[in-house]
């Protein structure tokens, strides 16, 4: 029987070892190994309501044990730290706890075939100062410390006599920072309604979009950059465009034209690349460290590993252009993958086509914008609550790819319930 290995469990890889667990691996046809380093799964593009606290991290985790029993596949914990190409074997890092004691020892997983899917994490293109002062939002913890930090400044500032204003500097104004932005500016408007601080929410708190193109969302159509700015304009967040950031002190941000913005927290949301562990694989990356692969999405070097999602780079054979680090990329190339790999090939591989449906932006609890592909191939722009609702629905497919139509729908209820009957951010 053979191993099929996927490393990493986010938004490509647990919904492949999901469908690789029900097809090969319940009936016995082949055993299915997800390694992650973290126990439980969270959906990375929620991490910014995290960041705000409009969500619970526990609430909307799955724990890969859980997801590993109910659907034929095996769960290891632990960091991989390499691979071993010629004995075909994963290294695996010990699994610690918090005190940094030995959960479980470090392992050699063997495998006859591996699906490399780490993700992508914060790129500071060597900016001074940028790793050492910034925060990210790369992971849930990440978006924790951002959370109480941000409650900590609002407090801190409203407890002293002469108000100071919290300075929170975004540096990047694509989906991320602009996502965040908006979801700080009503999360600030909660906290003051439940007076948790005091301060004032339109003249005492300042979020500042530091981007360095022309425009924010540079890669949407310019009419909805146009829209985001003008709406995050009506929240009080300042849009500095044109700006590209130099240097990151601990409490200012200051671009290359000699501009200084003042910053309590700095959060860095301007660009990805894949993780250092790519590096330590022996395989052809690109510039971003991503591992490059094949049409079929098999490594160039090795025939016997495969690559998805953001640590990767797919070239579209028909463009010539790298697919983008998305959710949606991550999602089809998990579909194509589970096909892939469940059948036996006798001539040449299958291509993966990736098939764009559009971008949507969320611009808080009541607003998005977004371009979607019509079906004449035209865009289509989108806004308000229309994009809202399809945002949200970007969230419950992927609910239902891992848990199905039943358990989507239970969850959706109960999110609503909750919303009924708690706070509508984390008020500590
Ligand atoms: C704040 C934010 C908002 C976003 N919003 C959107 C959006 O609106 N729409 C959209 O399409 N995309 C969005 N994205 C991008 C989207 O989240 C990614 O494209 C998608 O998650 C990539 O999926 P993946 O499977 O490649 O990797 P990920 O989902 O990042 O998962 C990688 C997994 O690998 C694990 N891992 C990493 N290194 C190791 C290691 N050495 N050992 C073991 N495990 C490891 C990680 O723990 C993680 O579970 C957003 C991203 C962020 C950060």
């Amino acid at each position: 029987m053979q191993t099929i290995v996927i490393a990493g469990g986010g938004a490509g890889g647990l919904e492949l070892a999901t469908r690789l667990g029900n097809t090969l691996g319940r009936p016995g046809r082949a055993r299915i190994i997800l390694v992650d380093r973290s126990p439980a799964h969270f959906w990375k593009p929620l991490l910014h309501t995290v960041a705000s606290g409009k969500l619970d991290p526990q609430v909307y985790q799955v724990d890969y044990s859980a997801q590993a029993a109910e659907h034929g596949f095996h769960f290891v914990c632990g960091e991989v730290e390499g691979v071993d190409r010629a004995r075909r074997m994963l290294r695996v890092g010990a699994w610690r706890a918090a005190d940094g004691s030995e959960m479980q020892p470090a392992r050699a997983i063997p495998y006859d075939r591996l699906v490399l899917a780490f993700g992508a994490v914060t790129n500071f293109f060597g900016t001074s100062g940028a790793a050492e002062h910034a925060l990210t939002l790369d992971h849930v913890q990440d978006a924790e410390r951002f959370r109480q930090r941000f409650i900590a400044s609002c407090m801190r500032a409203s407890s002293r006599h002469a108000y100071t204003p919290v300075d929170i500097v975004i540096v990047g104004g694509g989906a991320t920072g602009v996502e965040l932005a908006a979801e700080l500016s009503h999360t600030v408007r909660e906290l003051a309604r439940y007076k948790v601080h005091s301060l004032d929410p339109a003249s005492d708190l300042r979020i500042r979009l530091v981007e360095r193109g022309e425009r924010l969302l540079p890669q949407l159509n310019p009419r909805l950059s146009r829209r985001a700015a003008r709406h995050l304009r009506r929240l009080g967040i300042e849009i500095c465009t044109g700006a590209a950031v130099a240097r990151v002190d601990a409490d200012a941000v200051h671009d290359s034209a000699g501009n200084c913005y003042p910053s309590d927290i700095t959060l860095w949301a301007a660009g990805v690349e894949a993780p250092e562990v790519c590096t330590r694989l022996g395989l052809t990356l690109n510039r971003l460290k991503q591992v490059m692969v094949t049409p079929s999405l098999q490594t160039v070097d090795d025939v016997r590993i495969f690559a998805l999602g953001d640590c990767s780079s797919h070239v579209c054979p028909v463009k010539g252009a790298a697919v983008p680090p998305r959710a949606q990329v991550a999602h089809q190339q998990a579909l194509f993958l589970a096909d892939l790999l469940s059948r036996e090939w006798k001539d040449a591989l299958p291509q993966f086509r990736y098939r764009d449906y559009g971008s949507l932006v969320s611009l808080g609890p009541s607003a998005a914008v977004g371009a979607l592909a019509g079906a004449s191939g035209r865009e289509v722009l989108v806004g308000g609550w229309t994009a809202r609702l399809l945002y949200r629905l970007m969230y419950q497919k992927h609910v239902m790819a891992l848990h199905g139509f039943a358990r989507m729908a239970a969850q959706t209820l109960a999110h609503w319930i909750r919303t009924k009957v708690t706070p509508p951010v984390r008020l500590h």
